[in-house]
C-alpha cells in the first residue's frame, strides 16, 4: 500500500482526481486508502511520512497539499469528539440547543431521502450513490446533510445513523462531528448549503445526475438542477413529474425560522463550510491557503 501511495503523490491524474472528489464525479483521490484508514489498516502517520518523504524529494504539489490538509481534518475530528464526549450523539449536539424537528410519523419522509426520492436531483443522484458503492463524496455528504437537517427539517441523526449503516469508510468521528456540525449544533457557523446553487457549479453539464438519475438522461443542463419542468418540457425530456420522477420536497427552512442559525452565522451561499472559501471553525494549512477545493 505505501508504494502505491508513493506512485500516486507523484501522478498528475491525482490533481484532477482531487478535485473531481470535491466536485460529484466518482472519486479517485485516495480512494484506495480511505477504508483502510478508516479501519485503522494503515496509519495517518504512514501516509504523512510517505508524503512528506516524495516532498522532499520532489516538492510539493497540490495533491500532496491537499491529502495533507484532509488528513488534518481527520484529526480535528478525532480531537473535537474527544474534547466532548458523547455530545457529539445528542440531539442538540455539543452546545445542548433545544430543536423541534419536523414530525414523520411513519417515516416516509426520511425514506424519500435515503432512497434518492427527494424530487431534488443532486441530493437524490448522491443517496442513490452512495446506496450502491458505499462511498459519497466531501462535498455530496456536505450537501445532502445539509438537506436533511435544515432544508426537510428532520432530526439529523436519522442521517448519521443511515451514513453509519451505509459508508465502507465509516468512522464514528468524522461521521458524528461532521454531522452535527451540518445540523449547526456545535457553536460554531452555520453551513446552509443551496443545493441548486451547488449542483450548477459543481455539476454544470449534469452529468453526475444523470449517471446517478436515468430517470433525467434527457433533460439537458440548463433545466436538470432544479425540477420546474413546464408540461411541456416534461414531454419533451420523456420524464412525468410525480409519475416517473418525484415532485421536489418543499423545503421547510426559513430565514429567521426555528432551523435558521444564518443571521447568527452568515449565510452560505456558494457551499462554504470545509469544502469552501469561508471555513468555519477547524484546522487550516497556512499556505496555498487561497486555492478553492
Ligand atoms: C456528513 C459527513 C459525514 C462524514 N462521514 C465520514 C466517515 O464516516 N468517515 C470518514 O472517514 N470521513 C467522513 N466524512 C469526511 C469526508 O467526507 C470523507 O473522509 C471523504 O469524503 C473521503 O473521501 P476521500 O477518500 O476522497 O478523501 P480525501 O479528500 O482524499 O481525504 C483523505 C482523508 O482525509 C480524511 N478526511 C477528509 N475530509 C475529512 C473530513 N471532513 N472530516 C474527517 N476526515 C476527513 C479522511 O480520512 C480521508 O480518507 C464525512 C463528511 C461529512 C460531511
Amino acid at each position: 500500500m505505501v508504494a502505491k501511495l508513493d506512485r500516486r503523490a507523484g501522478d498528475p491524474t491525482l490533481t484532477h482526481a482531487h478535485s473531481l472528489t470535491h466536485s460529484f464525479s466518482l472519486s479517485l483521490s485516495l480512494s484506495f486508502v480511505r477504508q483502510a484508514l478508516a479501519h485503522g489498516c494503515i496509519s495517518p502517520r504512514t501516509i504523512f511520512s510517505e508524503i512528506s518523504r516524495y516532498e522532499r524529494a520532489n516538492g510539493a504539489n497540490k495533491s500532496t497539499y491537499w491529502v495533507i490538509f484532509e488528513l488534518i481534518w481527520r484529526d480535528f475530528f478525532k480531537f473535537y469528539a474527544l474534547s466532548v464526549g458523547d455530545g457529539i450523539f445528542h440531539s442538540g449536539g455539543p452546545v445542548g440547543k433545544r430543536k423541534v424537528w419536523e414530525k414523520d410519523p411513519n417515516g416516509s419522509k426520511f425514506r424519500r431521502w435515503v432512497e434518492g426520492r427527494t424530487g431534488w436531483p443532486l441530493v437524490d443522484a448522491n443517496m442513490r450513490e452512495l446506496a450502491a458503492t458505499g462511498f459519497m463524496s466531501n462535498r455530496g455528504r456536505q450537501n445532502v446533510a445539509s438537506f436533511l437537517c435544515l432544508d426537510m427539517g428532520l432530526d439529523w441523526r436519522l442521517g448519521a445513523d443511515y451514513f453509519e449503516h451505509a459508508l465502507l469508510d465509516y468512522d464514528v468521528a468524522s461521521n458524528w462531528g461532521n454531522w452535527v456540525s451540518a445540523a449547526g449544533l456545535t457553536g460554531g457557523r452555520v453551513n446552509k448549503f443551496n443545493i441548486y446553487k451547488q449542483s450548477k457549479d459543481y455539476d454544470k453539464e449534469g452529468e453526475y445526475i444523470r449517471t446517478w438519475v436515468p430517470e433525467l438522461a434527457n433533460v439537458p443542463a440548463e433545466k436538470i438542477h432544479e425540477m420546474k419542468l413546464s408540461i411541456k418540457d416534461q414531454e419533451a425530456f420523456g420524464v412525468q413529474l410525480g409519475v416517473d420522477y418525484p415532485v421536489p420536497i418543499k423545503s421547510v427552512f426559513k430565514f429567521g425560522g426555528a432551523a435558521d442559525d444564518t443571521k447568527r452565522f452568515g449565510t452560505n451561499k456558494g457551499g462554504a463550510g470545509r469544502g469552501g472559501k469561508g471555513r468555519g471553525r477547524g484546522p487550516r494549512r497556512p499556505k496555498l491557503a487561497d486555492y478553492e477545493h
